[in-house]
């Protein structure tokens, strides 16, 4: 079931363009989180090719951003 963007109201669809929160009931689009500078890329390791984290604007969660997890599924 898709939400609306906590930052635009838009519809957010759960691992294309954006995450459900763990933490409480916010949507949130990738893009809107980067534009509000609540994203933040960590650079990989020899495991890891690097990924998103960002953080939600409402309930100040942190989490993994993965195109098929929510936001706080590490
Ligand atoms: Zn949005
Ligand atoms: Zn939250």
């Amino acid at each position: 079931m898709p939400g609306a963007c906590y930052f635009c109201g838009g519809k957010v669809n759960n691992g294309q363009d954006g995450v459900k929160c763990v933490g409480c009931p916010s949507w949130l689009h990738v893009q809107c989180l980067d534009k509000n500078g609540l994203l933040e890329e960590r650079g990989g390791g020899i495991f890891s090719s690097g990924s998103l984290y960002g953080k939600c604007p409402n309930c100040g969660k942190e989490g993994s951003l993965d195109v098929n997890a929510r936001m706080g599924d590490i």
